[in-house]
């Protein structure tokens, strides 16, 4: 147990839960709500942004040149022709039993973004990781004289293209889902690569990634001290790429890229986002770079009428004490005698991106945390009700339509933003961010996990 008199951040634990009473909670392991109140409208906090829709359509083109090589060397994207998206879905049986469990209505819809199914690697690290690995063989590529403007791009796939890209690494930290991405397209181009696991990563992410040649480097610490290793491995090789999952503006526009896909996919379904029907999106948040770049994306196409919420384990709401504090990455959950130990291996991390974190600050709505048990719980549900299966940490956004309902400062949230009456028309947006690739027997202990907590 932490003292409440160790100083973090020239404060006091004490101090902190006085001047900032989510700490409280959060030290407590309670389930969390912290609504943003430096949140602003989007005209005021785009002014000091310093990334653009510009990036987004840039890192959307960029996906574009590159879909006829995604199409020949990942046969299972031909049906989006190289395009690697995801569906969306309403949950309507899950909505109903989540309203019947928690005796209160749901108004609006409940959807669900299918990143659990993303072709190549199964989770939201299909979008920012694939796109950074395919951003930095172009790079190479043209440096080299290899690639011209208006070139068809399955060169990639040809014998003078991985010979060049076998003489380059690319190194990358990761608790599992973001090294498979990294490690699965990288060495489909010919890169050398090796991947930074923590303590958290799955054997079977390890075992997939070996069996295609990728150089896997296991730690018995956390994320963290996985992605400052490679971090400083990487910083020997100049022919080296470091993916840094901490600050990386090219892996945070490569999820943002979702945001477009997502308008049409809206527009052909004739949804309509806008003041009178607001969008509530939640997403998992691990270091923050996949929920900060998609949240990004979706305010600068829906600005006001898109309302982003973070979720986090209970034991590594490392996103939420940042935003809470003020403090962003100079805290992390060690600091407040929380141990990042949980069951949702993708948010398994204790301090949160700054970059993400001080970029957001005037977009985000609020972070939240549940415990570990109610995702299992939900796992199950999900399966039972509408026959999608989830790794644990794509259950997280799941409680968020809940908590709209449930939770005083969500309610309040409702009330300020002018939203009251409105909410009939709201679309809910759970982000599942993992799961098609977790091996049958693996997921059949999740399933029965969460059927025993039910
Ligand atoms: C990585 C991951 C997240 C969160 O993304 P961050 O960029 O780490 O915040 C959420 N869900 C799953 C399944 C993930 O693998």
């Amino acid at each position: 147990m932490t003292s409440l008199n160790n100083i973090v951040a020239n404060k006091s634990i004490a101090e902190w839960i006085v001047s900032c009473p989510v700490v409280g909670d959060i030290c407590e392991l309670k389930e969390t709500v912290w609504v943003n109140p430096d949140k602003k409208p989007f005209n005021l906090a785009i002014a000091s942004c310093p990334l653009t829709m510009e990036d987004i359509v840039d890192a959307a083109d960029r996906l574009d040149r590159f879909a006829p090589y995604v199409r020949k060397v990942f046969p299972e994207t031909a049906a989006t022709g190289g395009i690697i998206e995801s569906d969306i879905l309403p949950i309507p049986h899950m909505q109903k039993l989540l309203e019947e469990e928690e005796n209160i209505p749901i108004p609006g819809q409940m959807w669900l973004k299918l990143d659990s199914h993303l072709p190549i690697s199964g989770s939201i690290k299909a979008r920012g990781g694939i796109y950074e690995v395919l951003k930095t063989a172009e790079d190479i590529a043209i440096s080299n004289g290899l690639l011209q403007e208006g070139d068809d791009y399955t060169v990639f796939d040809s014998e003078p293209f991985r010979a060049l890209f076998s003489n380059y690494e690319i190194v990358v930290g990761s608790t599992g889902n973001l090294g498979l991405s990294i490690g699965i397209m990288s060495a489909k181009l010919g890169f050398q690569v090796t991947v930074h696991m923590s303590a958290d990563a799955r054997q079977w992410k390890k075992d997939l990634l070996r069996s295609k040649g990728v150089r896997v480097v296991e730690y018995d610490s956390d994320y963290s001290i996985a992605v400052a290793e490679g971090r400083k491995l990487a910083a020997q090789n100049p022919r080296c790429h470091f993916v840094d999952d901490e600050n990386s503006k090219t892996l945070f526009l490569g999820y943002a890229v979702a945001a477009l896909r997502l308008k049409k996919q809206l527009d052909e379904k004739h949804i309509a986002v806008d003041q009178e029907h607001p969008l509530f999106v939640y997403l998992p948040c691990g270091v923050g770079g996949g929920p900060g770049g998609v949240s990004f994306g979706l305010k600068m196409v829906f600005g006001d009428a898109v309302h982003c919420f973070f979720a986090e384990p209970t034991h590594a709401p490392c996103m939420m004490l940042g935003m809470a504090t003020g403090e962003n990455h100079n805290v992390c959950v060690q600091d407040f005698g929380l141990d990042n130990l949980t069951a949702a291996d993708g948010l398994a991390v204790g301090r949160a991106s700054g970059f993400v974190g001080s970029l957001m600050r005037p977009f985000m709505s609020g972070c939240y945390s549940l415990k570990d048990e109610r995702m299992f719980r939900m796992l199950a549900q999900l399966a039972d009700s509408e026959n999608i299966y989830l790794e644990p940490s794509a259950l997280a956004g799941m409680y968020g339509p809940v908590l709209m309902q449930k939770s005083e400062a969500m309610g309040k949230y409702i009330v300020d933003s002018g939203l009251e009456g409105k909410m009939a028309n709201a679309l809910h947006l759970v982000w599942a961010t993992g799961g098609n690739m977790v091996p049958k027997e693996e997921m059949q202990s999740y399933y029965e996990k969460g059927k025993s907590l039910l």
